[in-house]
């Protein structure tokens, strides 16, 4: 096999630096064999009995991906079922967090949506006790990862009323000394859904510093964007891409000061972007115009990534330079809602 130096050299730089991850969801970051584990622990019926069935069901294919962002949700629906109780999220957590440690992350933030843990409404498992579960996960890998800093993000969704997102939000309060750094919405799109009615959830959970990321401009249209810049004031936005499609919203996010989180693998293999060229397209847009980035997995071990393989993926095709792939990681680290940077 020939080795191209400069390709080695690349990878090897990427391999000496300290990640940070901002953008993975708990859904999709547990190894396929602790979600096996945890499924039997959890004595779910009606699901694969074979473990490489199982694999193959909570995984996107590298080379078919899914149908579209509605299936890629469904296979959320099922992580989320199995990762449906305190002891389930604890070790979820920690699982997360030593298997990121092991990829070169030293700076991770998960986010995960609490009133989703529990089996989706049909049992009724208190929120504090899975929240708790999480933060002792997130606590007791700390202890055994000292070089990590980790943070949770509690996720609002966009087929939630008002009424259940606030009480998401209200955990993110009392937690914050817990483990809990920002908040986010996100889930399948909801016809009827407005971010600017979230504004004074936003407001109450920036008020006692807590970050905010917010999931929009990855599929649907670009109005949201506006709105959630307008009314949600974001630090981060969770995707964006759709952002490189309009000149005066770049301008606005460059502006703000309005950071993206962009999910490479993710987007290709959930059809978000159409293929590679689409994708250099929209990051040369990014930084034509001065838009801050970051690079992340969304979900490294059910998209079969990781971060170090995402910065290899852009460097290879030449999407991202050594000198900006250091940036995007030095911003990451910069604009993480985890203290102690
Ligand atoms: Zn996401």
């Amino acid at each position: 096999m020939c080795l191209d130096p400069a390709a080695e050299a690349q990878r090897a730089m990427v391999r000496g630096m300290p990640l940070a991850e901002l953008h993975a969801h708990l859904g999709g970051s547990v190894a396929p064999p602790t979600m096996w584990t945890l499924l039997h622990r959890q004595g779910l019926a009606n699901l694969p009995k074979d473990y490489w069935s199982f694999e193959k069901a909570i995984t996107v294919s590298p080379e078919e991906g899914v149908a579209d962002l509605a299936a890629y949700d469904r296979i959320f629906h099922l992580t989320e079922r199995i990762q449906s109780s305190p002891m389930a999220m604890e070790l979820s957590v920690h699982d997360t967090i030593g298997g990121a440690y092991r990829h070169g992350v030293e700076c991770l933030e998960l986010r995960y949506n609490p009133m989703k843990r529990n089996l989706h409404g049909t049992h009724p498992l208190d929120l504090d006790h899975i929240i708790m579960a999480s933060s002792r996960g997130l606590d007791t890998a700390l202890l055994e990862y000292p070089q990590m800093r980790a943070g949770l993000i509690l996720m609002m969704d966009r087929t939630f009323d008002y009424e259940l997102n606030a009480i998401i939000v209200q955990k993110a309060l009392r937690y914050r000394d817990r483990g809990i750094v920002g908040i986010d919405v996100a889930g399948p799109p909801q016809a009827g859904f407005s971010y600017r009615t979230l504004a004074p959830l936003i407001e109450e959970a920036r008020q006692v510093g807590l970050g905010i990321t917010i999931h929009t401009g990855e599929e649907g249209s670009i109005d949201d964007v506006w709105e959630v810049v307008e009314y949600l004031h974001p630090q981060r936005i969770g995707h964006g891409i759709l952002s490189a499609h309009d000149q005066q919203l770049m301008d606005r996010l460059v502006r703000d000061d309005i950071v993206l989180e962009i999910c490479p693998t993710s987007n290709l293999l959930t059809h978000a972007v159409r293929d590679l060229s689409e994708l250099r397209w929209i990051l040369h847009r990014l930084r034509a115009h001065g838009v801050r980035f970051t690079i992340n997995t969304d979900g490294p071990e059910m998209l079969c990534t990781s971060l170090r393989r995402e910065y290899d993926l852009l460097l290879s095709e030449g999407m991202l330079d050594d000198d900006s792939v250091r940036t995007c990681n030095t911003l990451a680290h910069e604009v993480s809602f985890v203290r102690g940077g």
